[in-house]
């Protein structure tokens, strides 16, 4: 599975809608991939290859065989992938048996929504159509940033492109979007459904004119959290200016002492204060480790960083060879027992080890979620906000009868 890309990709249209200028500035810059791009890419052509099997084309066992032999010899393939590519194809059949009919489907297709984006194309995991519903399913391998369905851009824009594709054949009236996230912490199928004429009307009024101003390298650079996705993220002049901008913060540079008359600042800061520095401290963290990560890759490959050099990190002690080290411990008398510990599997791994369903049969009834231990979320943070659990509210209704 090779694909090309857009100037104005739909992946990256969280970040164009927002900074205009960005898609222009990102050509300039060379792209780069890690392997977890490449792990994705393997667990998606695994997952089509599934895909297409059950529902797409007539393909013998043995040819699906010999194109899965293929897949699994490449070094970053693990049984995890089978597994979670396994879980995705349970998924698909889910919907499509959800239609009263048997319902449309295809698997990696191109989506043109050039009417709203100038150039722009993506493409589609999974596209299924039956009734008045065209579901888009994206399938998402990574496990580092949790992706939430509810008004995503990429998936809105897929969603425009199908419409394009499929809108004078079928009736469809309403798009369901779904991230399909297996590895994500919690919730890892999110659905969200909008209506077809609302999506044209985002497609028409937001995107179009965010798109042609980006297409144009046109507008003002806007940081903010789209900015850890762009490829400018560490040399970028706007995100640095907004993360230096802390002196400006209003209370901070008051006089610490009466002078020509002014009220001197506290000497502590308020409650309030600390709220406002403390949004800006987060997203300094995340620049911070950006220019770290951008300064040792430039002084890797021989450039200097004025004020910085390469140092070797820290380094464990370990054996050469285990298995020699380890028998010439037996053999000085020691027993084998003591170099060993026998230690329980975590939940996830003996799910793994038992399969989703016999995991659930056999031990399902002893699984309990015990409460969170609080973290600190911005107001934004989808998240409840934490309620301690005190034996009062626990045995509420034993008091309460
Ligand atoms: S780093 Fe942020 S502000 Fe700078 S170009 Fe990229 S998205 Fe825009």
């Amino acid at each position: 599975m090779s694909r090309k890309h857009a100037l104005l990709t739909a992946s990256g249209a969280h970040r164009w809608l927002h900074c205009t200028p960005s898609a222009r500035l990102e050509e300039t810059l060379p792209d780069s991939t890690s392997t977890y791009a490449e792990e994705g890419t393997l667990a998606h052509s695994i997952a089509e290859l599934k895909v297409r099997k059950k529902f797409i084309e007539s393909m013998s066992t043995r040819s699906f065989n010999s194109k899965m032999k293929k897949l699994k010899a490449d070094p970053l393939y693990n049984q995890e992938m089978d597994s979670y590519t396994d879980d995705y194809l349970d998924y698909i059949t889910g919907v499509t048996m959800s239609y009263p009919t048997r319902p449309y489907i295809t698997v990696e297709r191109k989506l043109d929504f050039s009417r709203y984006a100038p150039e722009g194309f993506g493409t589609g995991d999974c596209i299924i159509i039956g009734g008045d519903t065209l579901h888009v399913i994206d399938f998402k391998y990574g496990k580092g940033v949790v992706v939430d369905v509810e008004d995503n851009p990429q998936l809105k824009l897929y969603g425009l492109g199908a419409i394009e594709a499929y809108g004078m054949i079928y009736n469809i009236k309403k798009i369901t979007l779904t991230i399909f996230q297996p590895r994500a912490n919690g919730n890892t199928v999110k659905e969200w459904t909008i209506d077809r004429d609302k999506l044209l009307d985002w497609g028409v009024f937001t995107v179009r004119p965010a798109a042609d101003a980006a297409f144009k390298g046109e507008g003002d650079y806007a940081p903010g959290d789209w900015c850890r996705f762009c490829r400018a993220k560490a040399q970028c002049r706007a995100r640095a200016k907004s993360n230096t901008a802390l002196e400006d913060f209003k209370g901070i540079n008051a006089p610490s002492k009466i002078e020509s008359g002014k009220f001197p600042a506290p000497t502590l800061l308020t409650d309030e204060e600390i709220g406002e520095v403390l949004k800006k401290a987060i997203d300094i963290e995340k620049w911070a480790a950006d220019l770290k990560e951008y300064a040792l890759s430039e002084i890797l490959t021989g450039k200097n960083i004025p004020g910085w050099k390469a140092v070797e990190g820290r380094s464990v002690r370990k054996f050469d060879d285990t298995d020699t080290a380890f028998s010439d411990i037996t053999r000085a008398g020691y027993d084998e027992a003591l170099l060993y510990e026998r230690k329980p599997l975590t939940l996830a791994k003996v799910e793994k080890v038992l399969g989703k369903a016999k995991f659930n049969e056999i031990v399902g009834s002893h699984i309990i979620t015990p409460p969170g231990k609080p973290t600190l979320a911005p107001e934004s943070d989808k998240r409840k906000p934490y309620a301690p659990h005190d034996a009062t509210s626990e045995f509420k209704d034993v008091i309460n009868n």
